[in-house]
């Protein structure tokens, strides 16, 4: 497994690797850059199929990481760790608290928060060996009936962008009556299709989890469609919810939306994918923009939470996506490149 020679390690300030046989756990966290701050970032637990996929991930998702604080206006940097295994069925307390030691030792660098086969279950589990830990909802936190879970203000952070691509790509103020088709009713799709919902979208809407579909029918009126058929609905909005990777050769030619924007992380296939929709006059909302108001929950998160505050903050991802839209329209460049090139003149400055 090459490190130094990676294809995915480009500006990386440190990859630290831990292995605990006392509890199986077997981990990587990477360090993609700290000039903002401290690098924050999940903790995913998954079945990887070697080692080199597991440090594929870590070292793609700490990089995006980087790019995803810097233009949310955060003054943190990007980071990310993964533990090799299946968390179905190798969660122990012991793996956790293991990981809480090796995220203690790297004294703060690097701050562990949720992310897929993670809960926030685990996380205090962390918490008892880690100081650098967010996203766990403090005493006073849970009293007021928050958990920690960054779901509800990334659906809501996803509601404030799709608004603005709207507004850029169809040229409407207001939701009423745009139809919407909503990819993944799960923690951040349902609560999306029901900010939706409210403004008067009409929506359409697939899950593999019927429940999920029949709650959306019953709740918000809205149509239930096949999973093969969601991307190339006759929409104005398709915003995938489930899955990375939706924006690929077989959907892109039928896509039918005007505009794109959905909180799944990396829907574009590969890069050429987003030239393609910018060719097709598509406009897409990069994934890492509009889904960011996870992070800026977790920002938040802690002693003197203000909803106010942390609310204004996800209004901002509605003017960033603004100005990404003009300046890709200036500058004839897709959207992600724009997004891209405007997070490195934060974070590196130049
Ligand atoms: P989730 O697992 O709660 O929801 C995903 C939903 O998609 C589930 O209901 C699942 O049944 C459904 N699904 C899976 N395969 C499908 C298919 N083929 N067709 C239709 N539906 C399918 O996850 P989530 O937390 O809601 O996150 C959704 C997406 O947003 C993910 O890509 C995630 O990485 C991204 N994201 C989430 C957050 C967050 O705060 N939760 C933050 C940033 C990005």
């Amino acid at each position: 497994m090459p490190v130094f020679s990676h294809p995915e390690l480009d500006a990386h300030e440190f990859i630290a690797f831990h292995s605990d046989p006392a509890s199986g756990l077997r981990a990587i966290i990477a360090v993609h850059n700290t000039r903002l701050g401290h690098a924050l970032g999940g903790c995913r637990m998954w079945n990887y199929a070697s080692e080199d996929d597991a440090l594929t991930d870590v070292l793609r998702l700490s990089r995006g990481m980087t790019y995803k604080a810097a233009l949310a206006g955060l003054p943190q940097g990007g980071g990310k760790s993964v533990i090799l295994g299946d968390p179905r069925k190798d969660k122990t307390p012991q793996l956790f608290h293991a990981m809480g030691r090796f995220v203690e030792s790297l004294s703060g660098k690097y701050i562990v928060a949720e992310d897929s086969g993670t809960s926030v279950a685990d996380l205090h589990l962390m918490a008892q060996q880690t100081r650098h830990i967010a996203g766990v909802a403090d005493a006073q936190a849970q009293a007021s009936g928050r958990t920690g879970d960054p779901s509800p203000a990334t659906a809501l952070g996803v509601f404030i962008g799709l608004k603005s691509a709207v507004k850029t790509g169809l040229g409407r103020d207001d939701l009423n009556g745009v139809r919407v088709a909503v990819q993944g009713l799960g923690n951040v799709g349902f609560r999306l299709a029901q900010h939706l919902h409210q403004a008067g979208a009409k929506l359409f809407v697939t899950d593999i989890y019927p429940p999920a579909v029949e709650r959306a029918v019953q709740e918000l009126g809205a149509t239930a469609v096949g999973m093969g058929e969601i991307a190339s609905l006759d929409v104005d909005v398709f915003a995938p919810c489930a899955f990375g990777a939706i924006l690929n050769d077989a959907t892109l030619p039928s896509i039918k939306a005007k505009v794109i924007a959905g909180a799944a992380n990396n829907q574009l296939a590969q890069a050429r994918h987003g030239q393609a929709l910018f060719d097709r006059g598509i406009f897409y909302a990069p994934d890492y923009v509009i889904n960011a108001g996870g992070i800026i929950d977790i920002h938040y998160e802690g002693a003197g939470y203000d909803v106010a505050v942390v609310n204004a903050h996800l209004e901002k991802i509605g003017s960033t996506l603004s100005a990404i839209f003009e300046r890709s329209k200036l500058e004839q460049k897709p959207t992600a490149a724009i997004a891209d090139r405007m997070a490195e003149e934060i974070f590196l400055g130049h």
